[in-house]
C-alpha cells in the first residue's frame, strides 16, 4: 500500500490561520509584527524564497520589508543594515537569507543579529540554548518538522530518528529535538560507511542532505515516516527532495512530497517566531508601562 502522503502546505494553512488571531490580539494593543528579509544579490531561489516569506507575512497580517543589497557588497554596509534592523521598533524578527557571497563571514553576520529578532534561530546563542532546551527561537526547518509530525499525530518518543545531514540550520538542530523527544537518534554525513545499513533501522527518516535521488526505496524501513527536507533543482528545472519519492512511498507509512511538504512548515515557523518575538516585545513593554508598586 502506498503511504500517507504527509500534506505540509494543508498543515501549514491551518497554522497560518491560527496565527492570524494572534495578529490581531496583537494589533488590539497596537501592535504589529515585522519582519525584515535582507537578501544578497539576485539569485532566482533566493528571490522565490524572500518573496514566499513575505507572502505568508502579508496572508497573515504582517508588515515585512525585504532589503536587497549588491552581490558584492562590502561586511560593513550589511552589519551597518542589520545594526539599524536591529534598533528599528518596527521590526521584531530579521533574517538573512542564506547561502552569502562568498567574501561576506556567515557567522559574523548571523551572529550580528539581535538575539531577541533572531526568529531564524541561526544565533549561537540560540543553538546553543536549543541543546539544553530553552533557546529564544528554534530554527524553523527542523522546527516544521517536529510540527509536522505532531499535528499529524506520529509518535516521536521511543522510535529510532535517522537525520541524514548535519548542518547547523538543519541536520544538527533537527537531531537536538528529536532527542529532547525521546527519539534514539543516529545522525549521517557524507561519511558514513553503508548510509542505507542505517537508514533501514529507521522509524523516522529525516534527510537533508541536497542531494536528489540519495535515498532510494530499498532504503526504507517498511512502515516508516520519511521526511524529505532537500530542495533541489534538476537541469529540466523540476524541484525534487533527496528521497526517491517514488520507490520510498511504496515502502513507508507517511512520506512528505516535494514540493509541498517541509517547506510550506519552515516559513509557518518563521512567521510562528515573528509573532511571538512581536509578543515578547508587547509583554516587555506593558511591564515597563506599569507603575512601580
Ligand atoms: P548543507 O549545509 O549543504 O548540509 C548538507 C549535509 O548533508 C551535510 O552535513 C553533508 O555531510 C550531508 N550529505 C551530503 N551528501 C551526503 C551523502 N551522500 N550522504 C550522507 N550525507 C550527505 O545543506 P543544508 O543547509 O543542511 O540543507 C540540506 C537540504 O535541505 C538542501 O537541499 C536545502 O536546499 C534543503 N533545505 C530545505 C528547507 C526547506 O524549507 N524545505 C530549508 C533548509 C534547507 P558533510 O557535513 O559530511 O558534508
Amino acid at each position: 500500500m502506498a503511504a500517507i502522503l504527509l500534506d505540509g502546505a494543508a498543515v501549514a494553512r491551518h497554522i497560518n490561520s491560527e496565527l492570524k488571531q494572534r495578529v490581531t490580539k496583537l494589533s488590539k494593543r497596537g501592535v504589529q509584527p515585522g519582519l525584515a528579509a535582507v537578501q544578497l544579490g539576485d539569485n532566482p531561489a533566493a528571490r522565490i524564497y524572500v518573496h514566499n516569506k513575505v507572502r505568508v507575512c502579508a496572508e497573515v497580517g504582517l508588515y515585512s520589508e525585504v532589503h536587497r543589497l549588491d552581490a558584492d557588497c562590502p561586511e560593513r554596509v550589511l552589519l551597518t543594515a542589520l545594526d539599524k534592523l536591529n534598533l528599528n521598533s518596527r521590526i521584531h524578527g530579521i533574517i538573512v537569507q542564506l547561502p552569502l557571497p562568498r567574501h561576506l563571514d556567515t557567522a559574523r553576520i548571523v551572529q550580528s543579529i539581535a538575539v531577541d529578532k533572531d526568529v531564524d534561530g541561526f544565533n549561537w546563542r540560540n543553538l546553543g540554548a536549543l541543546v539544553d532546551g530553552h533557546p529564544l527561537f528554534v530554527p524553523c526547518t527542523p522546527q516544521g518538522v517536529m510540527t509536522l509530525l505532531d499535528r499529524t499525530g506520529i509518535p516521536v518518543e521511543g522510535r529510532h530518528a535517522v537525520v541524514i545531514g548535519r548542518s547547523g540550520i538543519v541536520g544538527k538542530p533537527m537531531a537536538l529535538l528529536l532527542i529532547g523527544r525521546g527519539a534514539t537518534v543516529t545522525v549521517c554525513n557524507s561519511k558514513t560507511p553503508n548510509l542505507a545499513h542505517i537508514t533501514r533501522q529507521a522509524d523516522i527518516l529525516v534527510v537533508a542532505a541536497g542531494r536528489p535521488g540519495l535515498v532510494s526505496g530499498e532504503m526504507v524501513k517498511p512502515g516508516a515516516t520519511v521526511i524529505d527536507v532537500g530542495i533541489n533543482r534538476l537541469p529540466n528545472g523540476k524541484l525534487v527532495g533527496d528521497v526517491d519519492f517514488e520507490g520510498a512511498q511504496q515502502r513507508a507509512a507517511y512520506i512528505t512530497p516535494v514540493p509541498g511538504g517541509v517547506g510550506p512548515m519552515t516559513v509557518a515557523m518563521l512567521v510562528d517566531n515573528t509573532v511571538t518575538a512581536a509578543e515578547r516585545c508587547a509583554a516587555a513593554q506593558l511591564l515597563a508601562a506599569a507603575p512601580a508598586s
